[in-house]
């Protein structure tokens, strides 16, 4: 068995990784091994499996063995207990200077196991900010132009275009494509013992992302969730359905960001605690409320990112529906993502024209950027369903 099986529908990016480990191995004793390098950009859509194939690289890289998932170093990377490999996401909407100069401090020294030291930096293309002068992807690429002995770096993008051209030129790329549906739903059988018919609707509906379709499959409320998107469109008959509408998408939102993040929560505010020995009694101890209060404010940002990304999975599902009726007013001969919503989509297509849906899918595009800014969710939505409402009387 070898680490990079995990890799579904990617040969060419295992084999790639597979001969860079090799010749890893060869760096390791002093000699010249070409296929491995120091940075690297793993870019696929989302789902392609961009963190599956970042871990299982540094697996391989750790394990003396060239990845067979069974020894401690495996066990340890998966398990995010190895020393030697540290993965961080932004834990707001961007990355923060500060998180980023923490990380680049940390990779300054040799490896503590004696092999590599890995940083997977997850989302890279939220290195980039404008209001910040792009001041963590600099810092970031000085680390990466002066690499410390044996230190790997590891970036993960869903494409190119998303990562400034000075890091990207520093880096070596390997491209992830999309899993087939049927790739998909293979792997949701054999490896997570998902009912079968289960497993092909999670496949179509996540359209080759892994992640989202093992999610469908275990969390009922993201069922739940992406069958109101679908009965969406055929309630915005007035102003008012579309406000409640709007009222309803973000409170979705909210519920689904208090599940999430509810036990994680509470857990770092209890290792606080635990740490400066805050007891029963609630004495105040000299550090602990600005531990805390330090705590909270990365705890609304990061509800704040579970929040937005909720928002955008639910917009990718009204995409995908508008795209069905357009498949369907087309009369084309290709498989609907949501085959099991056929009343809905044949509704939709019957009272409207492939024009309006066009002006539809431009408009819920046009949404999910105008909320990767700073815009209120809940007006932009109301603004949205209206247009969708009525398309051709608003422009
Ligand atoms: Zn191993």
């Amino acid at each position: 068995m070898s680490v990079f099986d995990a890799l579904v529908g990617q040969p060419m990016a295992a084999h790639e990784l597979a001969v860079a480990v090799w010749d890893a191995e060869l760096v390791l004793d002093g000699q010249a091994g070409p296929a491995m390098t120091h940075a690297w950009l793993f870019v696929g859509p989302p789902g392609s499996g961009r963190s599956v194939a970042a871990r299982a690289f540094a697996q391989a890289l750790q394990c003396k063995n060239g990845g067979c998932g069974t020894c401690q170093d495996c066990l340890d990377v998966v398990n995010h207990t190895h020393p030697d490999v540290v993965i961080t996401e932004p834990i707001g909407v961007h990355y923060g200077v500060e998180d980023v100069r923490e990380i680049v401090a940390q990779a300054s020294g040799a490896p503590l196991r004696g092999r590599w030291r890995v940083f997977i930096l997850e989302d890279a293309d939220r290195l980039e900010s404008q209001q910040m002068d792009w001041k963590p992807a600099n810092v970031l690429l000085k680390a990466i132009e002066e690499p410390a002995p044996h230190t790997v770096w590891i970036l993960c993008a869903p494409s190119l275009q998303d990562v400034i051209p000075t890091i990207k030129s520093r880096c070596r790329v390997v491209s992830l494509r999309t899993p087939t549906v049927q790739e998909v739903t293979d792997v949701l059988i054999t490896k997570y013992d998902a009912d079968p018919t289960l497993a092909a609707t999670a496949a179509r509906l996540s359209q080759g992302h892994i992640g989202q379709a093992r999610r469908y499959i275990r969390d009922e409320d993201m069922r739940a969730r992406h069958l109101a998107v679908m009965n969406l469109p055929s309630s915005l008959v007035t102003l008012d359905a579309c406000i409640s509408a709007a009222a309803n998408f973000v409170e979705g939102a909210e519920e689904h960001m208090k599940g999430a993040t509810k036990g994680r929560d509470s857990a770092e505010r209890e290792d606080v605690r635990q740490v400066y020995g805050v007891g029963a009694r609630g004495i105040e101890v000299r550090g602990a409320s600005k531990a805390l209060s330090d705590l909270e404010k990365t705890q609304k940002k990061r509800a704040r990112r579970v929040r937005s990304d909720a928002v955008d999975l639910a917009l990718l599902d009204l995409l995908a529906f508008y795209r069905d009726v357009l498949m369907v007013q087309w009369g084309a001969d290709v498989g609907l993502i949501n085959s099991e919503f056929e009343d809905q989509l044949r509704e939709a297509a019957a009272s409207s024209t492939p024009e309006v849906t066009m002006r539809r899918l431009e408009e819920v595009l046009r949404t999910r950027e105008v909320l990767s800014g700073n815009a209120v969710p809940k007006m932009v939505l109301e603004a949205l369903f209206a247009t969708l409402k009525d398309p051709v009387a608003v422009r």
